[in-house]
């Protein structure tokens, strides 16, 4: 999510921080469940941001938990790239809406960390003449945007696509705005994406946006500090039961608890990745079958020196929709000349089949066309992500798709038995986002807490 503009309203590489320098003591054996040792309070799965406020809230609460993790890495979605002395955000990179947001004081007051706030940074758009966009220009494709998303909120059903709404002709410029701020913020096509949630279905996020210089993995060492975490641990069966629960591994490992937090993310249990037995109720497997998992992916591209002019946004109405349309410039975060591009939905998905040569390549062209008295050399160093093809994510946050409805993550966030689903797909608030993951993670704590009569 970018969140460039509002329309209408408002790991030191985590591998450092391996289970040994948390200070990892298992209560659960690798074979059998424990027997013999005394039960574990709760079972958190997944060390992204809602597993790890979870298990911070239990352990602050006196209970005895264990985080179990399938990278090698903590974060999850939070993906901090540590190479060259630099710190690039591969995953999640902003803080949106910092009035509302609980992290925004975490990490600027409590961590004492600067943000670098993104809200009015410039914007060019080259069109696919060549030609930038002008100011009017860009002002009335917006204002097109913000009648449509007004109409849609007021008017739109949840079973009808957003597509529908559509005039049977959009201008090339409405077509750029839509994909640029609709469509790269979902993570979807206008033809999945329910009609009354044109940007998503939760609160708004007010008091704008900031980058974080230094990465977001900061926030993660600090959530984790305490925990016992055990990485490369692949669930794969859940059993859950009035007296208990039971985890089984990829490699067979067995852990038991009182309760468990689940926090994989909704791309995770759409696959059926993670076997729940008995089988999750029917409301349950309905939501998460119903709500869409939108897919944003970026590219990180470092140069000797900035060719371009755009110290914000540079946007490229290209002659393919929706290919490369986005670009930040990441000169003031990072303190070296580099861009990041994006391409979200279907585009994204073809362009992750590529080879990382041929993306490069065509990530170049882009720019070469939009500076073309500019001489552009190779990039020093590339990043590319491909969250669609992580088997631990698969997609890079939730969308209300068509059918689906903010009450379907109510239910997911409904304790069943002994065991709580969390993660930014549960958060009827702020689904999509890190603030998003972080409460509904505190929620599946204080859900357990409750059970537990504390
Ligand atoms: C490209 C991209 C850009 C984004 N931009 C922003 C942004 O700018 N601002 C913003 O607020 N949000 C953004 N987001 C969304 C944000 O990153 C997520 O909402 C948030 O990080 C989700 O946290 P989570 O704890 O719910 O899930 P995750 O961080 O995904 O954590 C789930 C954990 O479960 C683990 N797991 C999965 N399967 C298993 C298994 N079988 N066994 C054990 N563990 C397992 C995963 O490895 C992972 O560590 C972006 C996301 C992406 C991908």
């Amino acid at each position: 999510m970018r969140r460039r503009v509002v329309v209408a309203r408002g790991l030191a590489a985590a591998s450092a921080l391996s289970a040994a320098a948390l200070g990892w003591r298992s209560r659960a054996s690798s074979q059998g469940g424990g027997a013999g040792d005394a039960p574990l309070d709760a079972l958190v799965i997944g060390a992204g941001l809602a597993g790890l406020a979870c298990a911070q809230r239990l352990r602050a609460a006196g209970r005895r938990v264990l985080v179990l993790e399938a990278r090698q890495r903590l974060g999850g979605r939070i993906w901090t790239e540590r190479s060259q002395g630099l710190a690039i955000d591969l995953g999640a990179s902003w803080l949106h809406g910092m009035a509302n947001n609980p992290l925004y004081p975490l990490l600027t007051r409590e961590l004492g960390l600067p943000v670098l706030p993104s809200d009015g940074l410039g914007q060019i758009t080259v069109g696919p003449d060549g030609r930038r966009w002008d100011g009017a220009r860009h002002e009335r494709a917006e204002a097109w945007l913000a009648a449509l998303v007004a109409r849609a909120e007021q008017q739109g059903e949840p079973d009808q696509p957003l597509s529908a709404l559509l005039p049977p002709r959009l201008s090339p410029d409405q077509r750029f705005t839509l994909i640029a701020d609709v469509e790269h913020e979902l993570g979807a096509a206008p033809g999945a994406i329910a009609a009354d949630a044109p940007l998503g279905d939760g609160q708004p996020l007010l008091g704008g946006d900031a980058l974080v210089p230094g990465g977001l993995d900061q926030l993660v060492r600090h959530l984790a500090q305490g925990l016992e975490i055990r990485l490369a641990q692949v669930v794969r069966q859940i059993h859950n039961s009035p007296q208990g629960v039971r985890v089984t591994t990829a490699s067979g490992a067995v852990y038991q608890a009182r309760g468990l937090c689940c926090s994989v993310p909704l791309g995770v249990l759409k696959a059926g990745s993670i076997r729940f037995e008995p089988p999750l109720p029917a409301a349950k497997q309905r939501a998460i079958e119903t709500l869409g998992m939108g897919l944003l992916d970026k590219i990180v591209l470092l140069f000797p020196e900035r060719f371009w002019d755009a110290r914000g946004w540079l946007r490229n109405d290209g002659p393919e929709p929706g290919l490369w349309s986005e670009w930040v410039d990441l000169t003031a975060l990072i303190g070296r000349p580099g861009l990041m591009g994006f391409n979200a939905a279907e585009v994204a998905r073809r362009v992750a089949r590529q080879s990382d040569g041929a993306i490069v390549s065509s990530a170049l062209a882009q720019l070469r066309r939009c500076y073309p008295n500019a001489v552009i050399p190779e990039p020093s160093a590339v990043r590319i992500t491909r969250w669609g093809d992580d088997p631990f994510a698969l997609g890079s946050y939730s969308f209300a798709a068509v059918g689906s409805t903010n009450a379907m993550r109510q239910e997911l966030g409904r304790r069943w038995q002994g065991m709580v689903l969390a993660g930014e797909a549960i958060s009827p608030a702020f689904p999509a986002t890190l603030q998003g993951a972080y409460l509904s993670g505190q929620h599946a704590a204080q859900s357990l807490l409750s059970l537990w009569g504390a």
